[in-house]
Formats: C-alpha cells, structure tokens, sequence
C-alpha cells in the first residue's frame, strides 16, 4: 500500500468538486468533503498522506474491503467482453449472479429482481407485495432506514424523511423493539417481544388488516442504531403476516452479504421472509447493484400476469460481474467466517471493556462487523450525549468525537448519538485492535461532556 502525499493535487480535487459536485445529505455551502485519493483492504488515504482505517466501510458497504484483486480483475474482464445489455436478455454473468444470491437466501426466495441500490430494491418489493395482495398499505418501524426514493424515504422512520416527505399514502410506522430505550416500559427482552408484537397487532387491527399489503422491517436495523431484535421477534412477525396475508419483507439491504458473520441477517433468527432486499454488499458497492430475492409464492403470481416495472440498468453485466466476484471470493476465503471471529474475539470483547471504563458509552450493541456504541451524557438516566436529530452546535460533542477519532487514523460512522463499529468483513485482528485503541483515545472527548 503507497500512500503518496501531494497536497496541491488534492485542492485542486476539492475546488473542482466544491464548484459542480452537489452532494447528499448536506447544507452544500457548510461542507468540506476530504479529496480521497486511494483505497486498499481495510484503509483509505488522502491527497495529504493520511491513511484512515475505515471503520464505516463507505455506508457500510464495502464489506470485502477496498480494492479486492479478484473483484476489479471480473469487472476488467467483463467489461472487455460486453459493457452493457438491457434486461430483456439472459446473460451469463446475471444469470450467475442470480444463481449465487438465490443460493445463499434463506428458503425459497429463489428468484432475483436486480436493481441499482437499496432504495430501489424497497421501492420494487412494495410494488410486489401491493400487486400480490391488492391491497394499499405498507408498514414500517420507526427506527427504520430503507432509502431516500419516494416510497423508501417515506417508510424509513428517522427525522430525514421529514423535510422529503410526501406524505405517501399508506404508510404506517409503529414501533419495534429497542429493550434499552424501551417504547413499551419493558424490563426484559422477553418483555419487549411481547409488547411489541401485541403493539404491531393492535396497529394492524385498527389499521384493517385487509389494507395492509406488507410489513418491511431490517432483519437488524442499522443506519438507525444497530438494533438487534429480542428472540421470537421476528418469528413472531411471521406468523402475524401469514395470520392475515401480509407480505413481510427483511430489508437486508445493510445487514446481508456477511457482516453480521452469516450470509443474511435472517439465518440468524431462523426466519425466511415472502421478499428480501439486498444491495451493497452484494458486491461490497464496485459497481452499483441491488435487488429483490422473491419467494415461490409471489414469482408464480407473475408467471402468466406481467410484472409491470424494470429499470434500464438492471441487472448491469459490469455490475452481475462483479456480485460473482465477490461471491465467490467471500467463499473462498471464509470472509463471512472471519466476520464472526473478529466480532466474537475482538470486536465484541474490546467494545465491552470500553463501555465499562467510558462514561460516555451506555451501551454496545451488534455482532459480527455491525456494531453501534450508544454514546450518553449518563449512564443512569442514558440521556443521548446529543439530543435526538442535533445540528450545529447542538452536536458539537459528536463532532468532537468523530474529529479525535479521524486525528487517530480512524475513520468513524457515526450518526445522532451513536458511533457505529462496521470495518470490512475481511477486517484482520492486528487492525481491528488498532481501531479500537484510537476509539479508546478518542471516547475520551466524549467522556468530558458526560
Ligand atoms: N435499506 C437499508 C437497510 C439501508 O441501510 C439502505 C442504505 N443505507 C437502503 C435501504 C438504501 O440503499 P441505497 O442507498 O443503495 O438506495
């Protein structure tokens, strides 16, 4: 790994992208996006000669890590061979990739709709649930994230859907189970579950559950603070929508492709949805791939009806390739494996001596390569260090943080109150170390607000 330093070519970077880049999620004048100017395995670097260990995985995303030789070499080939193909047409590296992703899915989602992204791949699962039952409604929890389209933006239950929402008909958000900041007053995990599902049971009963087409849920909720559901949880959503014929959709659009230290979120639970919906680490992002993994059930719907929907880019050769690629590799090289071994032997273990000697951690959360470190003012009360949706100044102690963590060489994920520990899947335990001693020096910013 070369990192060179040429900070003249890295302003000339900024000022270009400052002058036509409009970028997401951000007030486009109070910004300062950092000029990257290379990326390998579990590190990414500046135009200054930095190199940051990324602990956020680009949008927790590039679960094989940066520049995987296997991965660019597929993308190298196909694109030598053939570029582009519409839909329409069986090509061997869709069908390959299909077959890979339909193998891996739990039960008998054995057929692939592919799209360009997350968002995309829950506005098409919507639209498969609502042509499957005839009926309108979705349903979604409140700490949700499921993309930033029409449909995903509005069934996404985090304060960004506020400024774009569109009031979509026929959402309905409730609440599902987070033991430590409890909606339902419960004690126990299995005081949670059960309050939670009699909650979801009430809401669709005055609902009408002849209205509800589907109940989307991420298998464990991510961008909104890893959020690992209690047991039973999810079977027993399950069994509420075979109860009253309700699609259930996992979004596992995060929580898929390895980095919970299994190939779905799902096995884990022992749960198969009617849809399931993936993306980034599919083919950890190389080229944008998303998709719909569709059950038995709903596919022979449209054997004979047509599907009314399709994107141009569907199913994008560059893209199939590299999903095989990436496959693959995470076969051959027992990726998924090390996945779990880092979050059992490292991860797990160093992020719990940290909240007990931090008083600003009130809680850890995750498995695998998927953590959040819930960051408090009090360990007692577990007021958030931040108040809830904070700006400005009302951030500053996160912003604090996330500056210390980066002055350390660690590129942090963090969101609201929460710091997310999501490295690579292919994370060794020398870096993994190393990630956690910078997150020990730098939760002592956060400590002084406690
Ligand atoms: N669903 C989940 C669970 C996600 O985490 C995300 C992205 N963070 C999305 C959907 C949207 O994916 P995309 O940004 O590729 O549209």
């Amino acid at each position: 790994m070369t990192v060179h330093a040429d900070p003249q070519a890295g302003q000339a970077v900024k000022a270009a992208d400052r002058a036509h880049v409009f970028h997401s999620w951000s007030a486009q004048g109070l910004i300062d996006p950092l000029a990257v100017a290379g990326a390998e395995g579990s590190y990414f670097w500046d135009y200054d000669g930095n190199r940051y260990l990324d602990f956020s995985s680009q949008l927790v995303n590039t679960n094989i890590g940066h520049q995987h030789p296997k991965v660019v070499a597929a993308i190298q080939e196909q694109a030598g061979r053939l570029c582009t193909i519409a839909p329409g047409f069986a090509v061997d590296v869709r069908a390959e990739a299909a077959r890979l992703v339909a193998e891996r899915t739990p039960g008998d989602l054995d057929k692939i709709f592919f799209t360009n992204g997350g968002a995309e791949a829950v506005e098409n699962a919507v639209r498969m649930a609502r042509l499957h039952t005839g009926r309108p409604k979705v349903m979604s929890a409140y700490r949700s994230y499921h993309g930033a389209t029409s449909t995903a933006i509005n069934l996404t239950g985090d304060p960004r859907r506020w400024a774009s929402d569109s009031a979509a008909a026929g959402v309905v958000h409730f609440w599902g189970p987070f033991l430590y900041r409890s909606s339902f007053h419960a004690e126990t995990e299995a005081q949670e579950c059960e309050r939670a599902l009699a909650h979801l049971e009430q809401t669709i009963a005055f609902e009408g559950p002849q209205t509800i087409a589907a109940i989307i849920l991420e298998t464990i909720v991510g961008t909104a603070g890893v959020l690992v559901p209690p047991p039973g949880y999810l079977a027993g959503v399950r069994e509420i929508c075979d109860k009253y014929g309700i699609v259930f959709i996992l979004d596992e659009v995060m929580a898929g492709f390895g980095r919970t230290g299994t190939w779905f979120a799902a096995d884990l639970f022992d749960v198969t949805p009617d849809l399931l919906t993936f993306a980034k680490g599919v083919n950890s992002g190389y080229v944008p791939l998303g998709g719909v993994a569709i059950s038995a059930k709903i596919a022979a719907d449209f054997e004979t009806k047509p599907y009314p929907g399709g994107l141009t880019y569907s199913g994008h050769p560059l893209a199939c390739a590299s999903a095989v690629a990436t496959i693959n590799a995470m076969a051959e090289e027992g990726i998924v494996e090390n996945a779990a071994r880092i979050g059992e032997d490292v991860l797990g273990p160093g992020l719990r001596d940290l909240a007990e000697r931090h008083p600003s951690v009130g809680e850890v959360r995750g498995m695998g390569v998927f953590w959040a470190l819930d960051l408090v003012r009090n360990k007692e009360t577990r007021e958030p260090l931040v108040p809830y949706n904070a700006a400005g100044e009302a951030n500053a102690p996160m912003a604090e943080f996330a500056a210390a963590c980066k002055k350390r060489g660690l590129w942090p994920f963090v969101n609201m109150n929460r710091t997310h520990v999501v490295p690579a899947c292919t994370i060794g335990e020398a870096e993994a170390k190393d990630g956690l001693a910078a997150l020990d020096a730098a939760l002592a910013v956060a400590d002084a607000h406690c």
